[in-house]
């Protein structure tokens, strides 16, 4: 099997998969206080620490939570209770629905567009930015089309006319690749990073206003009630480590395999959403005009090769995809495919793609026109 989607679930890595064994090997509740909850208490602060001092915050700002949706519902719940929440209209849909909620609870909401190009609108950002807004959530990259958005500019804009909005990035695909300016409070996903699902993270400054979003123990600055996952903590640090060591390597490696991906799609009409910007080096994602989607991934599927039609929680139901929307793409019939890459690519299974889309692409055309 050739696995190009990293950017829904990366394979547990050696790196988090021993420290995770390790970890599982202390037995007591983090919140006990004998000898056994003060261990696993113990080897949890050292993995808070560790992600703290690898983001360059304070070991008090990280909030492990159980993936990087619980980190987006609850970077947004607070906020929406003091003023006006703006979010793109390329978040995911932890953000989007997390915003619908709040909506619903009379909170004020606002999307904001992006251009054709895939980038947040910052002339559009710039209008409703006045006194009543209480958070902008913007993603650092989106996890589509790999777009990698403006956040140093939304930082400058809003410190300009909106000085008291917080801000928000969910990183959860781009937190091995871009350096977050100070100032954000950060969504990250363990499993993206090597580490097993079920853990994740917000990085949020100790007065960010946050509110539990359900009730229990009070762990995690009493946001985040129930039993701390410490095996799966202790897991995440390591796999951030272990990302940002390899950061630069990485990303000269993917990108050169991205922009092979680019190189074959492009021969068979395809081109790449949006426009010429910043990418994350791990994903690439191609449209193909004319294309039937269930034809061309049984293709590639029956290939031996594994990507995505579009963000993970649309995966395997076929519907347009709000990013593509967004942008503004306005094919009749297409397909958009995304690569997604990591550690474990390699050269071979690059060319396997390459080798196979021809047939599939072909096969997604005539499915298209019957
Ligand atoms: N945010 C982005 C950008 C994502 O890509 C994902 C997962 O696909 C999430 C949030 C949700 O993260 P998790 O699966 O850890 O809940």
């Amino acid at each position: 099997m050739i696995y190009l989607d990293y950017a829904a679930t990366a394979p547990l890595s050696d790196v988090a998969k021993a420290a995770w064994l390790e970890a599982t090997s202390v037995q007591g509740n983090a919140s006990a206080i004998h000898g056994a909850g003060r261990a696993s208490r113990s080897i949890l602060e050292d993995a808070r620490e560790k992600i703290a001092s690898l983001l360059g915050v304070d070991a008090a700002e990280v909030i492990f939570t159980s993936g990087g949706t619980e980190a987006d519902n609850l970077a947004i719940a607070g906020p929406a209770t003091k003023g006006t929440v703006l979010y793109s209209a390329i978040e995911h849909p932890a953000i989007q629905e997390a915003a619908d909620i709040a909506a619903r609870s009379g909170g004020t909401t606002r999307v904001i567009p992006v251009t054709p190009d895939g980038v947040v609108d910052l002339n559009a950002l710039a209008d409703p930015l006045d006194e009543s807004v209480a958070l902008v959530s913007v993603m650092a990259a989106n996890n589509e089309s790999g777009i990698i958005q403006p956040l140093a500019e939304i930082k400058d804009l809003v410190a300009e006319k909106a000085p008291q909005a917080r801000l928000h990035t969910d990183a959860v695909q781009a937190i091995s690749t871009i350096t977050i300016p100070d100032g954000y409070a950060i969504t990250i996903s363990g499993h993206k990073l090597g580490a097993p699902v079920g853990i994740g993270a917000l990085i949020a400054a100790r007065d960010y206003p946050l509110i539990a979003l359900e009730g229990g123990g009070g762990q995690e600055r009493k946001v985040r009630s129930g039993t701390i996952n410490v095996a799966g903590a202790v897991a995440l640090a390591a796999a951030l480590e272990d990302a940002l060591a390899k950061k630069e390597e990485k990303a000269r490696v993917l990108a050169n395999f991205s922009a092979q991906i680019v190189a074959a799609s492009e021969a068979l009409g395809g081109y790449r959403s949006g426009g010429d910007v910043p990418r994350l080096p791990h994903i690439t994602h191609v449209i193909f005009p004319g294309t039937d989607p269930e034809a061309l991934l049984l293709g590639l599927d029956m290939a031996g090769i594994s990507c995505s039609t579009g963000s993970a929680c649309s995966a395997g139901v076929y519907r347009p995809s709000t990013v593509l929307e967004a942008m503004g793409v306005a094919e009749d019939t297409y397909t958009a495919l995304r690569f997604s890459t990591g550690d474990s690519t390699n050269q071979s299974e690059i060319d396997a793609l390459v080798a196979a889309l021809p047939g599939a692409v072909n096969m997604a055309r005539k499915a298209a026109r019957t």
